[in-house]
């Protein structure tokens, strides 16, 4: 059986990188940009004023209080036509272009109108209130680097290098059929032994969240036509999901149903708890991943595999491995056997620093997992763990 560390290398190392699209600003929320891209223009254009004031020269206002001569009123939007001379000031708006000459904005707090065309000056701020040219970006300059997730800040800095539109990967389609006659969707009324599948609404959330679009294709009946039928629906998709049917039960029936139908299987099984039974490959060329039923099991395994491999068929680093840290458990913790163990947990906010380890441990109960903010990973023959000690701890929120 293979290490978790071993199956997502694998997973990684045949998992491709989506192709890209143009989209605007307006859509580019949480994009990935598939380009190193450049400031369209200089911002500011020009030396401009950060007040409302007088654009004047230093050398006219080193002795105080100073009489000048106002030629000029120049708002933003506008540029100036006149240049200062010696004893000279434009009037001057936040925005608008420093005239030729000016070095100096004097806030119009410190100025007294003492004629038409006059100013007497009585204060200057040691800040010269001038906006270098290019003091933002200079054009052609790199705005942002390929591979950015954008933030409301990112989209902001390209709207100003007027960068209108930008190049990034495409959200991957990821089609999650979920296996079990047992199953009705939420909202139904379960049958006699039946129960309301969980896992597509779920993992569905987490695919979104990890920046995939989800397509939630079941659930299906334990019954080949039925499972044939719906796996039309993966011809549309960069990645292909199933959950439950995996194991070698009698109703498992995702490995030999969907191998005659272009699913070819990489690997099955993980030394890991919860979520053994994981299968691994691909369909007619997408990735495909066969998660186990039991919701704790599925969502583990969707969180330590299938989004590490969204993100990166997306463009982006895969992280879910990378968030590991240390905390003291509260509990003690047993030796761990063969198999990498995770555990729901939650980070204690009376003690921190600390981690609280839940007591429903059952892979098929959601509450713990619902209560838990991270997960113990307990390598495989860890040992007995006292109170105090360190544990390495994934956040899953
Ligand atoms: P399986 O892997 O199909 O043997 O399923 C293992 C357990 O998970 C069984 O108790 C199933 O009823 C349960 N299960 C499978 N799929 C779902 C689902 N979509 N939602 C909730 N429970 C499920
Ligand atoms: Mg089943």
């Amino acid at each position: 059986m293979r290490s978790v560390k071993q199956a997502l290398a694998d997973i990684l190392a045949s998992t491709p990188i989506i192709d890209t699209e143009i989209i605007t600003l307006y859509q580019a929320l949480g994009r990935i940009l598939s380009d190193d891209t450049f400031a369209l223009l200089t911002h500011p254009e020009h030396d401009i004023s950060a007040m409302d004031g007088y654009a004047v020269r230093k050398d006219d206002v080193g002795t105080l209080p100073c009489r000048l001569e106002v030629i000029e009123e120049i708002p933003a939007g506008t540029l100036p036509v006149k240049a200062l001379n010696a004893g000279q000031a434009s009037r001057i708006f936040t925005g608008a272009a420093l005239p030729p000459g000016a070095n100096q904005v004097v806030l119009q707090e410190d100025v007294d109108v003492t004629g038409k065309g006059e100013i007497r000056v009585r204060g200057v701020e040691a800040k010269s209130h001038v906006r270098l040219r290019g003091l933002d970006f200079q054009k052609g300059g790199l705005c942002r680097k390929k591979g950015t997730m954008l933030a409301p800040a990112d989209i902001g800095l390209l709207a100003a290098a007027n960068v209108a539109e930008v190049a990034v990967y495409r959200r991957p389609r990821v089609a999650i059929l979920s296996t079990g006659s047992e199953l009705v969707r939420p909202g139904e009324t379960p049958g006699p032994g039946q129960i309301v599948s969980s896992n597509g609404v779920m993992i569905s959330a987490l695919v979104a969240q990890s920046g995939g679009i989800p397509l939630d294709i079941g659930p299906v009946p334990d019954d080949e036509a039925a499972m044939i039928d719906a796996a039309a629906a993966f011809d549309a998709a960069d990645i292909c999901v199933t959950i439950g049917g995996a194991s070698v039960g009698k109703y498992d029936l995702v490995q030999s149903v969907l191998s005659t139908q272009g699913l070819n299987v990489g690997f099955w099984k993980i030394a890991m708890r919860p979520g053994k039974p994981l299968i691994f490959g691909d369909f007619k060329g997408a990735p495909f991943f066969g998660l186990p039923g039991n919701p704790v099991s599925a969502f583990v395994c969707a969180l330590l595999f299938l989004k590490p491999a969204l993100q990166q068929m997306g463009g982006r680093s895969p992280s879910a491995l990378v968030a590991e840290h240390t905390l003291k458990t509260l509990q003690p913790l047993p030796a761990n056997g063969k198999r990498e163990t995770y555990l729901r947990a939650a980070q204690s906010i009376e003690k921190p620093g600390w981690v609280d380890i839940l007591p429903i441990q059952d892979s098929a109960m959601l509450s713990a997992l619902a209560a838990a903010n991270c997960l113990v990973v307990r390598p495989a023959d860890a040992a007995v763990a006292q109170v105090g000690d360190g544990v390495s701890v994934l956040s899953i929120k």
